[in-house]
């Protein structure tokens, strides 16, 4: 099989576009819609940017790219911000893949912890019996220490991994739980809702397989290993129909992210509430990460009276 653009051997074919690329091809075909995507959502238009980086093969791809952007330009700072969730054999390794890389790359790096936010790791909330599944808590309280440490580090935008096959699977949760106002809210935000640092997303148009091929072509390093606790997610059974509909039908990932933006309405900048407890922007009186919280340490309570008794 030859490139579909300069008769080289072919290393990558990609269905949805009917073409072939070489190495080098396919390096330069994903770079473009990133770069496009960076132009479109105005990501390094100065300031600060604050890159979301978990250690996995997006994210790490995400901050890669970026900084490499923004060190050609030098009008944007880009900055590595972490959660650490306390899963053994997980987390503490893709935190060493990313201080290293960091290290390397003399970027500065900031970590928030769930163990000083709600006094357990995930490891600790796991065993405890509770209605929810562990990412109904994790996420929850992720969304809000990120948003956070973005704030910390005085970011003007949030940018996170989010690939192709992810927001296609967002997208279709969103309709099928009919939560248009989620679908709405999804980002690239291009307004501003104060407390909350607006959400950009580099990747959105690059599939996953092809975030994987170009990590590994390029050697940025990143953590194969998925979370213990990921079976538990909901976003499985929407990852499988994404991946059989592209499988029967190529193309639909993107006809999806079309679908999305001609029913989304254009937002205007807002001030939102604010949570009693923590002040983080609500909807409510209270924000869901803190009634997560609440609920959890609850039943800790509770369930260690009764072993006690
Ligand atoms: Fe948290 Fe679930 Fe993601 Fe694991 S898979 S890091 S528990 S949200």
């Amino acid at each position: 099989m030859k490139c579909s653009i300069c008769n080289e051997k072919a290393i990558y074919a990609a269905r949805y576009n009917g073409r072939h690329y070489c190495r080098f091809h396919f390096i330069e075909f994903v770079n473009d819609r990133v770069k496009k995507e960076v132009r479109r959502q105005h990501i390094l238009d100065g300031g600060t940017v604050a890159v979301a980086v978990s250690g996995g093969k997006d994210s790490m791809t995400a901050l890669h790219i970026l900084s490499e952007l923004a060190a050609t330009q030098r009008k944007t700072k880009i900055v590595a911000i972490t959660v650490d969730e306390g899963i053994t054999g997980y987390r503490d390794k893709s935190l060493e893949i990313i201080e290293k890389y960091c290290d390397e790359h003399s970027l500065e790096w900031h970590v928030s912890r769930f163990s000083e936010y709600m006094g357990m790791t995930m490891d600790e909330l796991a065993p405890i019996e509770r209605p929810r599944t562990t990412c109904a808590y994790c996420g929850v309280m992720r969304r809000t220490l990120i948003n956070r440490l973005a704030r910390k580090v005085s970011a003007s935008r949030l940018a996170t991994g989010l690939n192709l096959d992810d927001t296609a699977q967002s997208i279709l949760m969103n309709i099928s739980r009919g939560d248009i106002e989620r679908l709405h809210m999804m980002g690239p935000h291009e307004w501003v809702i104060e407390g909350l640092v607006p959400r950009v997303q580099p990747l959105r148009l690059i599939p996953e397989n092809e975030v994987l091929l170009y990590a590994t072509l390029r050697g940025i390093p990143f953590l194969r290993s998925s979370c213990p606790y990921s079976e538990e997610a909901s976003r499985n059974l929407f990852r499988d129909i994404v991946l059989r509909l592209e499988e029967e039908m190529p193309g639909t990932r993107y006809a999806l992210l079309k679908s999305a933006a001609a029913i989304s309405c254009p937002r205007e900048n807002v001030s939102a509430g604010r949570c009693i407890f923590c002040d983080e922007v609500t909807s409510g009186i209270i924000c869901r990460a803190c009634s997560l919280k609440r609920e959890i340490s609850e039943i800790y309570d509770r369930q260690n009276s009764l072993n006690s008794h």
